[in-house]
């Protein structure tokens, strides 16, 4: 390892193929050392929190024991910490050093109900219906808690000014928790955001995201006997039904990026009671946030029109509104230099025949082909960046901050999203390798900008860029507080 502070942006970003060879000398910072070593150092611990976190498998708003262990390891290293941020008791912020720059790092910790799986090649509930970590969100707390505490032991060692934090963010999976902290001004301070997934490959995160609505219309209508007095009644269920028709007839006329999704959450007690109550669950999608305002808004036209068909009353409730992610290159070209120069892991024999039964399931089911097992290997940025169909609660961060962030190959090649196959594979030593890449990779990333401000400059530069006709607006009425559950 040569001691010297690193190659130019211009040559990141002149790189030009897909995946890299192993053809460059990695050159590190004497604090980028100590920050690695230090990964290495509490790796075991750092499995052991992935592991704590993985058998818990919380859900959303309610992370307790996950957020309170994340939150004792950061104050054991004398970070800082802050809990119950905009009003979420598993929220926090944990903060070392001081002045700038300030450098934020995000950790999610919540699981999907229903998902519950041993570290086995076969559908295996846990604990039969309970939730399980099938977006990989216990590594993803854990990854970034090692990397906050390796540069934090790199900033005590070497001197380095500027403030590191980790930012416990819960509820992503309903895009509530970073949404609400960012309406709350919480990042807004932060020179660079720093964030990461557990994945299928290791690449920087480039492209966007879809922006995303989530709200429940509830009709009002009059219980009658369905039966014997139907005229005295109005249905509820009538009105969901109604808006949904309508929804349906009007994906036709929206851009193909856009997406409508709904589930009925209350469709009455009994058929033979005219349904006094009912409610419908919509998440409304896009590429831009500018279409969801327009398409949410033609949403809410179709629910008043179908209230007033079924003579019932209507009420909205806006449970969240997530922007878009802001991509930024320079920030994306750093991570991609970083992670090639640190390499990634290698995966043995064993883990590979792991993946391969993982993957044997949806060979046979639909046939699938999986030309590899496990995606080693380093990608480069696509020159045109494509956006992610999901969303995430990142977007609102990036539209404050410039943000960058990355994907480690923790879980078989190609494996679906939110499936057992992900539960299983993040809580084997599959997903540890990728977690203890990740930490590096962030570790390496925030100290590369704290000793080179013209990196900052850069990123903020190329946001500023982009932001420039943007307006943050959100359906979210003001002073709104976040749910306090889920459903
Ligand atoms: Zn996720």
């Amino acid at each position: 390892m040569r001691l010297q502070t690193t190659c130019s942006l211009s040559m990141i970003l002149f790189l030009s193929s897909h995946v890299f060879a192993d053809e460059t000398q990695p050159d590190f910072t004497d604090p980028q050392i100590t920050a690695i070593a230090h990964v290495e150092k509490i790796s075991n611990e750092l499995k052991q929190v992935n592991q704590s976190i993985w058998e818990w498998a919380e859900v959303g708003l309610e992370e307790r024991k996950s957020s309170r262990l994340l939150q004792s390891k950061l104050t054991a290293a004398g970070f800082k910490v802050e809990t119950g941020l905009a009003g979420m008791p598993t929220a926090f912020v944990a903060s070392f050093g001081s002045g700038k720059p300030v450098i934020g790092i995000l950790a999610e910790y919540d699981a999907l109900p229903g998902l519950s799986q041993k570290i086995s090649p076969q559908r295996e509930a846990a604990e039969e219906g309970k939730p399980g970590h099938a977006c990989g969100h216990s590594g993803l707390g854990t990854g970034a808690l090692g990397a906050a505490l390796a540069v934090r032991q790199a900033m005590e060692q070497h001197g380095l000014p500027g403030t590191i934090r980790l930012y416990g963010t819960p509820a992503e999976e309903t895009v509530i928790g970073k949404v609400y902290m960012t309406l709350d001004g919480v990042f807004d301070d932060l020179d660079i955001c720093l964030h990461w997934h557990p994945g299928t490959k290791n690449e920087a995160w480039s492209g966007s995201s879809k922006a995303l609505v989530s709200a429940k219309f509830t009709f009002h209508g009059t219980a009658a006997h369905a039966s014997v007095s139907p005229a005295s009644g109005r249905s509820a269920l009538d009105g969901v039904e109604l808006m949904n028709v309508a929804a349906n007839f009007m994906r036709e006329h929206i851009k193909e990026d856009a997406r409508l999704h709904y589930v009925i959450v209350d469709g009455g007690g009994a058929p033979n009671v005219v349904a006094p109550q009912a409610t419908v669950w919509y998440f409304c999608r896009a590429d831009s946030h500018e279409d969801t305002e327009y398409n949410f808004r033609w949403l809410n036209d179709i629910a008043e029109a179908a209230a007033k068909m079924s003579r019932t009353r209507l009420t909205v409730k806006i449970d969240t509104d997530c922007h878009e992610v802001i991509p930024n290159s320079p920030l994306s070209a750093l991570i991609t230099t970083i992670m090639q120069k640190i390499g990634a892991p290698k995966f043995t024999d064993t883990e590979m025949a792991f993946a391969r039964r993982l993957q044997e399931p949806l060979v046979a089911q639909f046939g699938r082909q999986f030309p590899l097992a496990i995606d080693d290997r380093i990608h480069r940025v696509a020159a045109i960046p494509r956006a992610s169909k999901g969303s995430t609660d990142v977007g609102d961060i990036s539209w404050r901050v410039p943000t960058g962030g990355l994907r480690t190959a923790c879980l078989p090649a190609e494996s679906p999203g939110h499936s057992w196959q992900n539960v299983a594979s993040i809580g084997s030593s599959i997903g540890e390798k990728g977690i203890i890449y990740s930490s590096k990779i962030l570790a390496v990333t925030a100290i590369e900008l704290m000793q080179r401000r013209e990196l900052i400059a850069a990123a903020r530069s190329d946001w500023q860029t982009r932001m420039k006709d943007k307006k943050y607006f959100s359906f979210i009425p003001d002073g709104q507080q976040p749910p306090k559950k889920i459903r």
